[in-house]
């Protein structure tokens, strides 16, 4: 029978350690192959920074370039949203029934595997197979796998020479020296060149280039453009110029990330406020950008991610930066649209006029095309006296 052994992480970068693990056991269990699955979203702890999907991807690509029967899959990066292990193994063992499966987890995630969704069922689809982290631990894993041995779930333990080191304190050290010798010269080269963990993740600069591969050159363009206008529009009325910097470069992040994962992200995190995103796509980058800041960017400061949420819709009762996002996104310099001189004139004179001239051309568009205009947007519109034409497809 052929096997395969499960190693799934999030690889934040991947490291020495990880890769070590996994030459390690495959020898031990003399497995086929060793797929190492980058998770989209980690379920079972915060993630600090997280660099981007396709950034993990390739540094995981480049650990494994000289190493044999070792796998990347882009599976669970491919699905989006939290990444659950048992999703993964149900996937997999309908693709390949005959398969045995391993699932390989160092000491902390076995010590925790009871708080795992549907963890009686991942045991019955795979064992477990468990690399020692630190010196010492040995007892309190043996103990771990009676206990689970009682419920059904077998285990084996590695001899492993833990090899203790994690990518938190490799970020940490990355952040301090600029370089590490527990990540491949490949790896360490990629991730100098991307500036991945090396800056503050607040520096405009950094985040300018951070944001460049993510996005068409047009977008890119616009993104900065955005954040000209928006630290200009704070000067001038009195906003915090650095977050409306921040939420200006940051406003599309997702516009050009494919929707399905995005989408996934939205649904899991609860927060649609009435949206019917099949209907209005357009919406979902706005939405999954605000996630996208908190969950890979360590910015949670409520003013910047509310302003990347409401830069497409507007909504009642917006504070002056998501205003001034809001209006930035439409004037910027790339902008070329009949009446932007218009605008812009008007974001230098008078918000208040401004936001109704944007309000109005707006839901007028959308009216003329039969398009739904959302709860938001209809709420925006009410506190700015603006009136929504009667031939509009509906609310959504
Ligand atoms: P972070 O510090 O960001 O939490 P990490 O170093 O723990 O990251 P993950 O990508 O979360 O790395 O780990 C994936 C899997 O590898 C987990 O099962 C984890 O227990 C295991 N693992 C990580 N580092 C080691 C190591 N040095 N030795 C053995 N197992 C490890």
């Amino acid at each position: 029978m052929s096997q395969t052994i499960l190693y799934g992480g999030t690889f934040n970068p991947i490291h020495k350690g990880h890769l070590e693990i996994c030459v390690y056991a495959r020898e031990a269990v003399d497995a086929d192959r060793v797929l190492l699955m980058p998770a989209a979203l980690p379920p079972h702890k915060f993630a600090g920074w997280l660099a981007p999907d396709q950034d993990r991807l390739a540094m995981c690509r480049l650990a494994v370039r000289d190493l044999e029967l070792l796998q990347v899959s882009e599976y669970e990066i491919g699905r989006g949203g939290h990444s659950y292990t048992v999703d993964t193994l149900r996937e997999l063992t309908v693709r390949e029934p005959e398969e045995r499966f391993w699932l390989l987890i160092g000491t902390d995630m076995f010590l925790t595997f009871t708080q795992w969704k549907d963890w009686q069922k991942i045991g019955r689809m795979a064992s477990l197979l468990v690399a020692s982290r630190e010196e010492g631990d040995r007892e309190q894993l043996r103990a771990c796998q009676k206990a689970l041995e009682k419920e059904g779930v077998a285990s084996r333990l590695l001899e492993n020479a833990p090899l203790p080191m994690s990518s938190t304190e490799i970020r940490r050290e990355l952040r301090e020296t600029g370089t590490s010798n527990k990540v491949l010269p490949q790896v360490l080269d990629y991730l100098q060149e991307r500036g991945l963990y090396l800056h503050d993740p607040e520096e405009l600069p950094y985040l300018r280039e951070y944001i460049r591969p993510l996005m068409t050159d047009y977008r890119y363009r616009h993104s900065l453009g955005v954040e000209k206008q928006a630290a200009c529009m704070a000067e001038q009325y009195g906003a915090d110029v650095h977050k409306a910097s921040l939420a200006g470069i940051l406003h599309d992040v997702c516009k050009d990330m494919p929707k399905g994962p995005l989408l996934q992200n939205i649904l899991e995190s609860g927060i649609i406020n009435g949206i019917d995103f099949a209907a209005c796509p357009q919406l979902i980058h706005s939405y999954a950008g605000a996630l996208y800041l908190q969950s890979h960017m360590e910015i949670h400061d409520p003013e910047v991610i509310d302003a990347v949420r409401y830069h497409t819709t507007a909504r009642a009762g917006m504070s002056l930066l998501e205003t001034i996002i809001y209006l930035a996104d439409l004037t910027s310099e790339d902008r070329e649209y009949g009446d932007v001189g218009v605008m812009r004139r008007l974001c230098q004179e008078d918000l208040r006029g401004a936001m109704i001239h944007t309000l109005t051309h707006t839901v007028g568009e959308l009216s003329k095309r039969g398009k739904p205009i959302c709860p938001d947007t209809r709420e925006a519109c009410k506190e700015y006296g603006v009136e929504i034409p009667t031939v509009n497809g509906g609310a959504i």
